[in-house]
């Protein structure tokens, strides 16, 4: 029949183009944006006024290591030098801030310690937002992050603040660990949108098209079944 043909056809047309295109992403270093922001220096506020009871006072500090990082090359993988300047003003470029529990503040999933969220305008950041939690559950009981952690933490979420998207090498530093894990990446959404929505309109395609042709042979039958009894 010609419908199976043309199933099987595009099943086999996304069977070779999802992995063929998985594949094209590993060869590059992913980028949400080569160069998100159309300005220097980036302006980054540190949020130390509504904190959550377990934040650590030596945080701010974390923050400051992590921007000299990307500062003098970061992982290398920036095709630009970023210049950053804390501000005073809540309206910066970036804004970092802590909650206690990031599961019950955000409503993200179990594990995740910490998340960016840019917004985008005309194919740049107009603002990014990196909210960061305090600690978590290690076994059975909750451990405060220390200063080496929440670093680590705080140059991963500010590397995807400067366009970088998540690295498959572990020792990279966007290398999504335990820790640095997030699933709110509005721009990761967007990046593979596309595609999804192109299976999700294959799927339902599909799906009509075989109920109506079930639907053509129930009825096919029903009428010989009606024929046989006849007679
Ligand atoms: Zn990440």
């Amino acid at each position: 029949m010609n419908f199976r043909k043309a199933v099987i056809t595009i099943l086999l047309i996304i069977a070779i183009v999802t992995p063929g295109s998985a594949l094209l992403d590993k060869k590059e270093y992913p980028k949400f944006l080569e160069e998100p922001w159309d300005h220097t220096p980036i302006t980054v506020y540190i949020d130390e006024k509504n904190t959550p009871p377990h934040y650590s006072p030596s945080y701010p500090a974390t923050v400051i290591k992590a921007l000299e990082y990307w500062e003098n090359g970061g992982n290398g993988k920036l095709s630009y030098t970023p210049v950053f300047e804390p501000v005073n003003t809540t309206d910066a470029d970036i804004y970092i801030m802590w909650v206690e529990n990031m599961e019950e503040v955000t409503g993200a999933e179990k594990g995740v310690a910490g998340f960016c969220r840019p917004m985008i305008a005309n194919g740049r950041y107009v603002h990014a937002d990196i909210v960061l939690e305090v600690g978590d559950y290690r076994g059975f009981s909750w451990q405060q992050y220390g200063d080496a952690n929440m670093e680590q933490l705080v140059t991963h979420e500010i590397g995807h603040a400067l366009g970088l998207g998540h690295s498959n090498d572990p020792r990279d530093i966007m290398y999504p660990t335990y820790e640095q894990r997030e699933n709110i990446d509005p721009l990761l959404v967007q990046t593979t949108y596309p595609l999804i929505i192109i299976v999700i309109l294959m799927a339902i395609a599909i799906s009509g098209y075989l109920s109506i042709v079930w639907l053509r042979y129930h009825r096919k039958r029903q009428k010989l079944e009606h024929e046989l009894l006849k007679k």
